[in-house]
């Protein structure tokens, strides 16, 4: 059974940054309030929303505080201390559940889950013993730390036994997996929404460009051809089902010059490659997870323009003004510094449907 959340009602949202202010935004837009919970003093979202609350995500007292004032919960980033999720569950609903989240924190159990699917993923080993890893791969690979990386942090390339031992020593012997280096043609993600009522969504899925290990700019529509966009959605939908989802996900994909998928990870959130759906769909990646999180029918994904999204990064957005005169639509975060790889907006350019 689920209880929807009606207008006037409070959506609780754990993290600050843009994609909480983008989520406020969106809830405002259906008469819903927001509240936001960061333990960053001025984070961006507080900005956007009807209450916030300043607290570190370790402070039982606090998050009881935050659940009491709202009639449902939800995450704008996936790592979220399982404690904090376990405690705001007992008190409201809360979306995506702990199930959900569990698999898509730990990169070995989200990689096992994607096998146990029939999915596509890069090969990968748990690396215990480097050497016995590196040579079990046989060639280059990534070593990725298996919780807590995010935009290439906690990932080193190696092509060798040793460089596998070195990269490993860097991580401090954080638990990691060596990942076998995808000759990709190009990447591509797939932003899926499942509703409370178990329905599915899903928008058409961009190409993706990353430089520096950062998104730069999604494109829709990309190189997929209409049947691997399809493929892309059935993966989304496969991967939400598996994990009883409610909300809005990300599934990121690497494209084989053979046209194959293969899956890199899941976002168990709003994701910067459907940033583009603000402008080029009549309901919002972001509207949607508030739809989810709140318990109504989703809307329609449906895509009127075309569209490019440009990240901007850094010090990119520090000439608003040139900005602004531009014809696409341009999106600020409200951050005060303007710190290296740190997104600060982004800008999309809209056409009428090719
Ligand atoms: P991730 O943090 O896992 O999303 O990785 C960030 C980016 O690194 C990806 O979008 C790819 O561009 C690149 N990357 C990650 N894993 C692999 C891999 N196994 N093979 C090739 N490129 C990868």
């Amino acid at each position: 059974m689920s209880m929807s959340v009606a207008p006037g009602g409070t959506i609780g949202i754990l993290g600050g940054g843009q994609l909480g202010r983008m989520l406020a935004m969106a809830a405002a837009r259906l008469g819903l309030r927001a509240h936001i919970y960061s333990d960053e003093a001025g984070a961006p979202a507080f900005q956007v929303c009807d209450a916030h609350t300043h607290a570190r995500y370790d402070d039982d007292a606090a998050l009881a505080k935050f659940a009491d004032a709202c009639d449902a919960i939800t995450f704008e980033f996936e790592n979220i201390p399982e404690r904090a999720v376990a405690l705001l569950a007992r008190h409201k609903p809360t979306h995506p559940g702990a199930r959900a989240l569990a698999p898509t924190q730990d990169r070995l159990l989200e990689k096992q889950l994607l096998r146990s699917l029939g999915l596509e993923t890069a090969p990968f080993f748990d690396v215990s013993d480097p050497a016995e890893a590196f040579a079990e791969l046989g060639g280059r690979g990534i070593l990725k730390t298996r919780r807590f990386g995010y935009d290439g942090k906690g990932q080193a390339k190696v092509s060798s036994a040793e460089e596998t031992r070195a990269a490993l020593q860097s991580f401090k012997g954080a638990p990691s997996i060596l990942e076998g280096f995808v000759d990709f043609a190009f990447e591509a993600s797939v932003i899926g929404a499942r509703g409370a009522d178990g329905s599915f969504a899903a928008y058409d899925p961009p190409e993706n460009v990353h430089e520096h290990h950062i998104l730069r700019r999604s494109v829709v529509p990309g190189r997929l051809t209409p049947e691997q966009s399809e493929a892309a959605k059935a993966i989304a939908r496969r991967v939400a089902e598996a994990l009883d989802y409610v909300g809005v996900f990300c599934v990121e994909l690497f494209v084989l010059e053979s046209g194959a998928l293969v899956v890199n990870e899941i976002a168990p959130r709003v994701h910067n490659s459907g940033h583009w759906t603000l402008d080029a769909c009549l309901v919002s990646q972001f509207e949607q997870h508030i739809r989810a999180v709140a318990g109504w029918p989703l809307g329609s994904p449906a895509r009127h323009s075309d569209a490019v999204m440009e990240n901007l990064i850094g010090d990119e957005a520090t000439d608003w003004q040139a900005l602004a005169e531009k014809d696409g639509a341009l999106h600020l975060y409200g951050k005060r510094e303007a710190r290296p790889g740190r997104k600060m907006g982004h800008i999309t350019w809209i056409k009428a449907r090719s």
